[in-house]
């Protein structure tokens, strides 16, 4: 066996053996594998291989779709047989709320270069002629979904990476893993240690353990999962071709034909988490016992929606399990806290996303960056030592009820919640408080106070019944003043002799004043947006910094990967919380609560004041774009702070607002948001946050000469405004444009401005057309909606209100 290797991936499942294969493809040759026991031993053996490229994220939606191509490849490559059955599949929906899910579904492939298309009852019945189509409103049809053989495929992966150099060890079992002061690695094994300069953690069913031997908790947690093959049916073996894939998300169930005849699985609501306390390690080629009790219901619906399941005799059952992440994407990446240790686990589809997995996490080793946004599966997006066990669990237990759920993009799901809640949260919630949820905090979405007004808000892809609360609430923000919580900030602590001239390297932007702010985006080193940052000077050597809430560990991974001495680096994002006030009245109700002058606080000034009885910091900023301040304080403080700012915003018209108003408000002045405009996935110069670069400062800051390419030669998309002309539903996200008659661009988010009464999206066109009053068509819910592009903001163009006097 080998002692020493540059990467040792742990586990041969399918995604190890994927990682290794990627490794080796991309130019890393001294890499091994060490499994405990033969290829395939943990959840991939028993695997029903199916795939598909439905997912709710987009990226996740390309990388399975990168996956389901690699196959071919892979065949031709090692002269090994992956089995695939490229069959096609549709996902039915029996009513308007699912259907609504595969027309916004549709509507993205358009753009991602998918070839799915929408099916009416009788086209179901001609592709899948074992579907009883009573009360199926149509399908989603898609030619990529298929089935391959999960051994032949995890053997295909191991031998292209053995061809590529690296080695496999089999029947080694991993025993600890210790790190060395270099940031190395000695992986112990029950046949020796293996220094290693990087560790992958692709311990699948064992992943937990494995992680634990670093002491470090993943997020994952194992489910049982069954599936029925039966016995010979004739109406499919006459068939002449083989029967296509059908999701039912009705039955919550999976059809497709398995020889001569069926295999049919559930996500049954009745489901069952497996090994609590732990994967035993004795756990190998075994099933666990048949439960039919479990699915009986599934089974009973199965055999309405496909009536030839009622006679069909039962040959086998498979019943095992497999991992699950909290939110069913999988946890790949660097660890935070952790060096040169990547994850590779919690992959619940293994056939669908491993090449995804195995792609993106290559790139990142290897180049630095993957590359798109990986955010989704992104094991930074649970945070550092804020997910636990006990967390994890009820949310595993959720995703896996859910799995055939529509997904609507203002849902709020309610396992495990309430869980972080700051000192508002009982105050807020008599207050009318409609609560939805971020990285584990409770974020007040809107107020429930006036008559009719509903303390749920029901899921929806059209306006949702929020409409007339967040209305409301956007109408006391323009008309008077409005207050809610800076909880929800990412927010750090940079101190330190070199406190700025690291942040000059850092982030590509202008780094303040003592007593003022800037915005700046943070650059890859190729140039993509990994941050957008407000910078608050506080002292020569003490800044603030905040950003997105949800990409703590992610920014902070980042920070730490940078580091330099003489610098400081602390997370305060739950240390320091307060209030945002904006509104025409926001500076009168400011100027009654403390002492200070604020009358010559200028729009992007940052001060230390007293506010009622509390030290805080005030910057004079706004993400609502109109007058306002963000006042920030020690959380033990908040409720003071918070009853002065309330009693004295009594006078004034002051109203609670949450974040469905925070979204219409910032739409009036085209403001984007991370994960929407600002990702991984664009560069400053495309979404315009190039205006926040100083080209000026004497630094080479990370992605400078990316950024100045892109000066030199402007790239070739721009986001835009537009104005939508849309009935009941606005834009969210990806729906694709269409410009004289083909697919041109795609929207990035969107929504009502409730002040100017429009329907706004935003989204990214060829720069070559952007101009005023472009006239485009964007697709939403299946239906062609005319809009025009915009240039001037909602409200306040001129910005005297946010920037004046
Ligand atoms: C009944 C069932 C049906 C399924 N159907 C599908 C489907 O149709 N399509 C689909 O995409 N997915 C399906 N899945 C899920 C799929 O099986 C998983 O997504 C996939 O197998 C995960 O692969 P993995 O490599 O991450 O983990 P695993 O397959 O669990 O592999 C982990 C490997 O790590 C090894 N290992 C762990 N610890 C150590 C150690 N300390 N030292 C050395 N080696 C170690 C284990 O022995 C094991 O071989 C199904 C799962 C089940 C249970």
């Amino acid at each position: 066996m080998k002692t020493t290797t540059r990467v040792a991936v742990i586990g041969g499942g399918v995604v190890g053996c994927s990682v290794l294969y990627h490794l080796t493809k991309l130019g890393w040759a001294d890499v091994m594998l060490i499994e405990r026991s033969e290829l395939t031993s943990g959840s991939t053996w028993h695997a029903a291989g199916g795939f598909h490229t439905l997912n709710g994220d987009t990226n996740m939606a390309a990388l399975q779709g990168y996956t389901i191509k690699l196959y071919k490849e892979l065949e031709e490559l090692t002269g090994m047989s992956c089995g695939l059955h490229h069959v096609g599949g549709v996902t039915l929906a029996d009513n308007q709320e699912r259907f609504d899910m595969l027309l916004a579904e549709r509507a993205k492939h358009r753009y991602m270069g998918l070839e799915t298309e929408i099916v009416d009852p009788e086209e179901i019945k001609k592709i899948a002629p074992v579907t009883n189509t009573d009360g199926i409103l149509g399908a989603l049809y898609d030619p990529l979904d298929g089935h391959l053989d999960p051994s032949g495929t995890t053997h295909a992966y191991a031998k292209a990476a053995r061809m590529g150099g690296a080695t496999i060890e089999t029947h080694t079992k991993v025993i600890e893993t210790n790190q060395r002061s270099d940031g190395s690695w000695d992986v112990v094994t029950d046949k020796g240690t293996i220094h290693a300069e990087h560790i992958v953690n692709a311990g699948g069913l064992w992943a937990r353990e494995v992680g634990a031997m670093a002491g470090v908790y993943l997020p994952l947690h194992p489910m049982e999962h069954q599936y029925i093959v039966t016995d010979d049916i004739p109406d499919i073996y006459e068939m002449g071709s083989e029967h296509p894939h059908v999701m039912d998300p009705a039955g919550e169930s999976y059809l497709r034909q398995e020889g001569r005849g069926l295999c049919i699985g559930f996500y049954e609501q009745p489901c069952r988490p497996w090994a609590v306390d732990g994967t035993p390690w004795d756990f190998g080629h075994e099933l666990l016992p048949d439960d039919y009790d479990k699915i009986e219901d599934s089974i009973a619906f199965a055999y309405k929606r496909f009536p030839v399941l009622e006679t069909a005799g039962i040959k086998s059952v498979i019943h095992g399990p497999f991992t699950f992440a909290p939110d069913g994407n999988p946890l790949v990446g660097p660890v935070p806290g952790l060096r040169n240790y990547w994850s590779a686990c919690g992959v619940m589809a293994g056939f669908s996303q491993g090449g995804g997995v195995g792609l993106m996490l290559a790139q990142w080793m290897i180049e630095g960056e993957t590359e798109r946004d990986t955010f989704a599966m992104d094991v930074a997006r649970f945070g550092q030592g804020v997910i636990t066990p006990g967390y994890t669990l009820p949310k595993v237990i959720e995703n896996y009820q859910k799995r055939f759920s529509v997904a609507y993009p203002n849902e709020e799901l309610p396992a495990a919640r309430p869980f972080r809640t700051t000192p508002m949260y009982d105050i807020f919630s008599d207050m009318g408080a409609v609560w939805g949820q971020q990285y584990g905090l409770e974020v007040a979405n809107y107020f429930a106070r006036a008559e009719g007004e509903p303390s749920y808000e029901t899921p929806s892809f059209r306006r949702s019944d929020a409409f007339n609360a967040t209305a409301r609430e956007v109408t006391a923000v323009r008309n008077a003043v409005g207050i809610n919580e800076v909880h929800n900030f990412g927010k750090y602590l940079i101190t330190g002799p070199n406190a700025r001239e690291w942040l000059d390297r850092v982030m590509a932007g202008r780094i303040p004043k003592q007593g003022r702010l800037s915005l700046t985006p943070m650059l890859s080193p190729k140039g993509r947006l990994i941050g957008d940052f407000t910078v608050s000077c506080l002292g020569e050597e003490e800044f603030q910094l905040t950003a997105s809430y949800g990409s703590q560990a992610f920014h902070t991974r980042w920070f730490e990967q940078n580091m330099v001495d003489g610098v400081a680096l602390e997370n305060i994002s739950d240390k320091r919380n307060g209030f945002q006030i904006a509104g025409p009245n926001a500076r009168e109700v400011l100027a009654a609560c403390t002492r200070t002058d604020i009358s010559d606080m200028r729009f992007m000034d940052v001060r230390k004041i007293c506010v009622g009885m509390t030290d805080c910091i005030v910057q004079r900023v706004s993400y609502t774009g109109d007058l306002g301040f963000e006042i920030y304080c020690d959380p033990m403080a908040q409720r003071q702070l918070w009853w002065t700012l309330w009693n004295e915003g009594q006078t004034h018209g002051m109203q609670p607002f949450g974040m469905r108003a925070m979204m219409s408000l910032r739409l009036d002045k085209f403001f984007g948001s991370w994960l929407s405009e600002f990702s991984p996935d664009y560069t400053a110069a495309e979404t315009g946050m190039d205006r926040f670069i100083s080209f000026k400062k004497n630094t080479d800051f990370i992605g400078r000469a990316a950024a100045e390419a892109e000066r030199e030669t402007p790239p070739a998309r721009q986001l835009c405004a537009f104005e939508v002309n849309a009935d009941d539903a606005d834009v969210v996200g990806y729906e694709p444009i269409w410009i004289d008659g083909t697919v041109q661009g795609f929207c990035t988010s969107g929504g009502y401005s409730h002040f100017a009464g429009k329907s706004i999206a935003q989204a990214l066109i060829p720069r070559a057309l952007a101009h005023e009053g472009l006239a485009v068509e964007i697709e939403i819910l299946g239906a062609m909606r005319k809009a025009t592009l915009i240039t001037e903001p909602l409200f306040d163009a001129d910005g005297a209100r946010m920037r004046g006097a």
